[in-house]
């Protein structure tokens, strides 16, 4: 599959390349592609970046059929899907995406799913049908409420499709475009998200000072402004603390964010909060302050935050997940195999 004249595997992994190094659209080991030709699906392997698409080998094959069959007769298989690898034809030692089975539903042969922050900041809202319904119009189109990634979603994928739905934007979480063809899946994802596209506003600088003071005992201040606008802009910082709005902040940052009080030195907060090395610590009014620990894919979700809280406005009915919502994705041992890939990168 590695064939140099297999122009079509080349062109989805140049796309999944490119989603994957823009941040507004792939954060960290997030999002996800498919490719479905000869009964096979080739799936993004868990934790592998789309952004390292050309660099090594992220797709792992899937019998697709399987997984339908599976998903339909309710096989506690399709939550991992690892049963369904053709190990006939990899030699990569990784399990399939935990999202394989939203891929597999879909009929078309290309298949891109994006975190997308144009479009988690309507799907983390509650009115978000009608907005969806304002900006997609023309689109083969669908909303699918929150459900916790893997086969339920993917169960619920497939009561929300109909033989066009080629657009699924899923509530709290993401974009799903389906075509035949890699340019079109393309076309279809960069139309989606300029349809939804928001302000993004610019927020105050930090202040430097206050952040120092509440630095140490592994905390630092990062080097990217825009990180700090979750703290310093005042509509973001109160979005940011109504919840978690999508399931990787989850994963990655855990549970809504840790604030620190005034004054307070964020190691502090940290352990005040029963949170001891969480990796961020939002210093209100002032910036943030990310742990040495923090993995890549942590730090890559500190920066969706602050995308997706400064399209929000002040007045937007923010919807973030339940408590029950954020402990299945904690407790879920599929998500800590992620988890555990993520911490061993470089
Ligand atoms: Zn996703």
């Amino acid at each position: 599959m590695t064939d140099t004249d297999d122009s079509e595997m080349r062109d989805l992994l140049a796309l999944a390349e490119r989603l994957g190094r823009n941040p507004l659209v792939i954060q960290g080991p997030g999002g996800n592609i498919s490719l479905k030709r000869d009964g096979v699906m080739w799936v993004k392997a868990s934790g592998t970046w789309m952004a390292e698409a050309t660099e090594r080998s992220i797709l792992i094959p899937i019998d697709v059929a399987a997984v339908l069959d599976g998903l339909a007769a309710g096989d506690p298989a399709c939550e991992t899907c690892e049963p369904f690898v053709r190990r006939d034809l990899t030699d990569l030692a990784l399990r399939p995406s935990i999202e394989t089975t939203l891929h597999a539903v879909m009929p078309q042969r290309v298949v891109v799913h994006v975190h997308c922050v144009e479009t988690i900041a309507a799907v983390c809202l509650s009115d978000a049908v009608e907005r969806l319904t304002a900006r997609l119009s023309g689109l083969n189109w669908s909303f699918v409420p929150y459900v916790r990634p893997g086969a339920p979603l993917g169960r619920a994928m497939l009561r929300h499709l109909t033989a066009e739905t080629n657009v699924l934007v899923l509530g709290n979480h993401g974009l799903v475009v389906a075509a035949d063809s890699v340019a079109e899946a393309e076309r279809l994802r960069a139309e989606v998200s300029q349809r939804l596209a928001r302000v993004a506003r610019a927020a105050p600088k930090p202040d430097r000072e206050v952040l120092q003071a509440a630095a140490g005992d592994g905390y630092s201040i990062p080097d990217d402004d825009r990180r700090h606008a979750i703290a310093t802009d005042l509509v973001s910082l109160a979005a940011a603390r109504r919840g978690s709005l999508y399931p990787d902040h989850v994963v990655f940052l855990g549970p809504g964010i840790v604030t620190a009080d005034a004054g307070e030195r964020a190691v502090d907060a940290a352990r005040r909060c029963g949170r001891v090395g969480t990796p961020l610590v939002v210093v209100p009014g002032a910036g943030v302050l990310v742990h040495a620990a923090a993995t890549p894919g942590a730090r890559a979700m500190i920066g969706c935050l602050a995308d997706v809280t400064c399209r929000l406005a002040s007045d937007d009915p923010i919807a973030p997940l339940s408590a029950d919502d954020e402990a299945q994705l904690l407790n879920w041992d599929a998500e800590k195999y992620r988890q555990s890939l993520d911490a061993r990168m470089p």
